[in-house]
């Protein structure tokens, strides 16, 4: 039987036999919490016809449980020195590929396509590096990848903006960005001392089911986020006001284009739900603005 990593005792042992010191600027606060790393891999419904792209393996401890269920595991890892700890823990794993590199540098879309070719089924899950996570959340849901859930533990304030609902302070850029392309959900919260050492905030675990289909008619998706940047960029604003300031644009203009809308320009830009950003980036797109 192999040692139980998730005991700090034996994974002190393993990452000192390898001459590993632990790295704060890469996020680097291993889980060893059985529970939180059950509900990561159960919230991903992994089958034996899934793939799994796992973003920073650590020590492997969500690693070995990942590849226990699916077909095989691409596991991205950015720091060099956690190889030989890596190779020693997934010793007799046959289904899981180590790439050591930044997951935002490299082309996930390309190496899934050049050494997995067509995937059944592709999840991303994660215990999250908290620096990157949401260029990372991006770099995935905004890549061509065929990923039908991102399961990643985050910081609970991350996952409290991913769910927010509009008018609410967590409500922003992210959020509506986010839930335009997934549907969120949180799954657990995971408390500081289920990690080694414990970060210095809670933490959650969310499921994103990545949409088949844009939730409501989008003509350009570039118009969306540059609709949405400006009218959260100036919260203290009227809508009207943020449009106009944030976008360059002459209040009249962005009068006609609330009216094309049918949305109140007094309204703050927080207040907006989906459907309502995704009628006024039409109608920036349909004005040629
Ligand atoms: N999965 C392990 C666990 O749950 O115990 C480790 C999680 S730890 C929070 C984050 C991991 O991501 C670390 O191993 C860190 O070295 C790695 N990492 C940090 N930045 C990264 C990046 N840009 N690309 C890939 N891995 C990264």
């Amino acid at each position: 039987m192999k040692p139980d990593i998730t005991r700090p005792s034996v994974l002190r042992e393993l990452l000192g036999r390898h001459g590993f010191t632990l790295k704060k600027q890469l996020g680097q606060n291993f889980l060893i919490d059985s529970h939180a790393l059950d509900s990561i891999v159960d919230a991903a419904d992994i089958h034996a016809d899934t793939s799994v792209i796992e973003i920073g393996p650590g020590a492997g401890v969500l690693t070995t449980r990942l590849a226990e269920r699916a077909a095989r595991v691409l596991a991205v890892e950015k720091d060099d020195s956690l190889r030989p700890v890596l190779e020693e823990v997934l010793s007799g794993t046959d289904n899981v590929t180590l790439l050591f590199a930044d997951a935002l540098e490299v082309s996930l879309e390309d190496w899934v396509g050049q050494h997995w070719g067509e995937v059944k089924r592709l999840v991303v899950a994660a215990n999250l590096p908290y620096y990157i996570t949401t260029p990372l959340l991006f770099h995935i849901l905004e890549s061509n990848l065929p990923v039908s859930d991102m399961v990643i533990l985050v910081q609970k304030e991350v996952a409290d903006r991913l769910l927010a609902k509009p008018g609410g302070k967590d409500y922003g850029v992210l959020t509506v960005m986010a839930q335009w392309r997934a549907e969120v959900q949180r799954v657990v919260n995971v408390s500081a001392n289920c990690f080694l050492p414990p970060p210095t905030v809670e933490s959650s675990v969310v499921r994103l089911a990545v949409r088949s289909q844009p939730p409501y008619p989008l003509q350009r998706e570039a118009a969306l986020r540059k609709v949405v940047r400006a009218a959260f960029g100036m919260r203290r604003k009227t809508l009207d006001n943020a449009l106009a300031g944030g976008l360059s644009l002459s209040k009249s203009a962005v009068t006609h284009l609330l009216a094309c809308a049918q949305i109140d320009g007094k309204r703050r830009g927080e207040t907006l739900d989906l459907q309502e950003f995704a009628r006024l980036a039409n109608a920036f797109v349909e004005n040629g603005v």
